[in-house]
C-alpha cells in the first residue's frame, strides 16, 4: 500500500491539535487503501503543543514529530516536515483545520493516476477575513506575476498533496530565505487546483498580523524577482533624459530672451524628489544585499531539539 505523509507545522496550537488528530484519524479510516504517517513539526511553541504531540506519538505509531529549539517560522517548519516525510506522497496542511483534512481524498484521486504530480487547494471565498486582507492578497498575486517569471495563482494555499518526485525537487532548493509557495510553483510539475471555501480557524488564533503578512509578501517578491533592481536603472535613464531636455530648453531660452531664470522652488522640490528616489533605491539595494548576506552565512534553517525518538 502506498504511504501518505501529512506534514503539519504547529506553533502554539494546543487548542486545535486534539480535534485535528481526530479528523485525521477519521480521514485515514475513510482511506483504508493507503497508509498514513503524520509528521508534526512543533515550531518552538510555548504552550502545551509539544506535550500533546509526545502523548499522541506514544499512543499512535503513525504520529511522528520534531520539535525546534525555538520559533523558526512556518517556512522552516514546512521544510523540516518535508525532510522528515518518508511517504510516496506528501501532504502539507495547517494545524488549525482551515485546510479541511477530508480534501485529501480528492487530492489523492487527482495524483494517484500519475496525470498530476500535485493537487493543491485554492481558496475561492474567504470566510472570516477582512476586505483589507483579501484585497491585499489579490494585489500581491498581481504584483508577483508582473515581477517574477514564477506563476502565482491567486488564492493559492500551501495545502497540497505531492508525489515523491516533486517533494525531492522542492528539497533540492537549499535557499535560506524560503518562500515555499513560490518554490512549489518554481519547481514546475503538473498541479491540479482544487477550489475550496476557507473556514474560520477551529480554535486558537492566527499568528499573522497585517505587518507580518506585508513583510512576508515583500520577502516573497524579493526571493523570486530581481526586477526591482533593474527599475532604478530605468528610472535613472528617464531622469537623465528629462534633465538633458530641460537643460537644452533653459540654454536656448537664455540665449534668445536673455532672461534670468528664477526657479528656486522648482530646484528645491526636484532635489528633494531625486534625493528621495536615490535613497529609496539604495535602501532596496540594501535589502537584497542583506538577503545575500544571510544566504552567504549558510546557517541552518532550523535547529531540532527533540523528535519522537527522544532528545537530540
Ligand atoms: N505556524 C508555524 N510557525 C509560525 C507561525 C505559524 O508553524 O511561526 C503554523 C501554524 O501553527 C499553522 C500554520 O502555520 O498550522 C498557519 O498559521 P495561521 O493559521 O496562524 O495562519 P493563517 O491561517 O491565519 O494564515
Ligand atoms: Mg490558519
Amino acid at each position: 500500500m502506498p504511504l501518505i505523509s501529512v506534514v503539519i507545522p504547529c506553533y502554539n496550537e494546543q487548542e486545535v491539535l486534539p480535534q485535528l488528530y481526530d479528523e485525521l484519524a477519521r480521514v485515514a479510516g475513510l482511506m483504508d487503501y493507503v497508509n498514513f504517517e503524520y509528521c508534526f513539526v512543533d515550531d518552538g511553541s510555548s504552550d502545551g503543543t509539544l506535550g500533546i504531540l509526545r502523548s499522541c506519538a506514544a499512543r499512535d505509531k503513525r504520529v511522528r514529530f520534531c520539535s525546534f529549539s525555538r520559533n523558526f517560522g512556518k517556512e522552516a517548519a514546512m521544510l523540516a516536515g518535508l525532510r522528515m516525510a518518508r511517504g510516496d506522497y506528501v501532504a502539507v496542511m495547517d494545524a488549525d483545520l482551515q485546510h479541511p483534512p477530508e480534501m485529501l481524498l480528492e487530492m489523492y484521486e487527482a495524483v494517484r493516476g500519475g496525470e498530476y504530480d500535485c493537487a493543491a487547494a485554492r481558496r475561492t471565498d474567504r470566510e472570516g477575513e477582512t476586505a483589507v486582507r483579501s484585497g491585499g492578497s489579490a494585489l500581491f498575486a498581481k504584483l508577483m506575476n508582473a515581477l517574477s517569471d514564477t506563476e502565482y495563482v491567486e488564492g493559492a494555499t500551501d495545502y497540497r498533496l505531492m508525489r515523491r518526485g516533486m517533494v525531492e525537487a522542492v528539497l533540492s532548493l537549499p535557499e535560506y530565505n524560503r518562500f515555499t509557495k513560490g518554490i512549489f510553483s518554481w519547481v514546475g510539475f503538473k498541479t491540479k487546483w482544487i477550489p475550496y471555501v476557507s473556514r474560520e480557524r477551529a480554535a486558537g488564533e492566527t499568528k499573522w498580523s497585517f505587518m507580518k503578512l506585508l513583510r512576508y509578501s515583500i520577502d516573497g517578491m524579493m526571493a523570486f524577482s530581481t526586477k526591482p533592481l533593474a527599475l532604478s536603472s530605468i528610472l535613472g535613464v528617464v531622469c537623465c533624459a528629462i534633465a538633458a531636455a530641460t537643460l537644452l530648453v533653459t540654454v536656448v531660452k537664455t540665449l534668445i530672451f536673455g532672461n534670468p531664470v528664477a526657479g528656486y522652488p522648482t530646484i528645491v522640490s526636484l532635489i528633494l524628489l531625486v534625493g528621495g528616489l536615490l535613497m529609496f533605491f539604495i535602501g532596496m539595494l540594501g535589502q537584497y544585499l542583506a538577503k545575500t548576506y544571510m544566504e552567504a552565512k549558510h546557517r541552518p534553517i532550523y535547529i531540532v531539539r527533540e523528535t519522537e525518538e527522544g532528545l537530540k
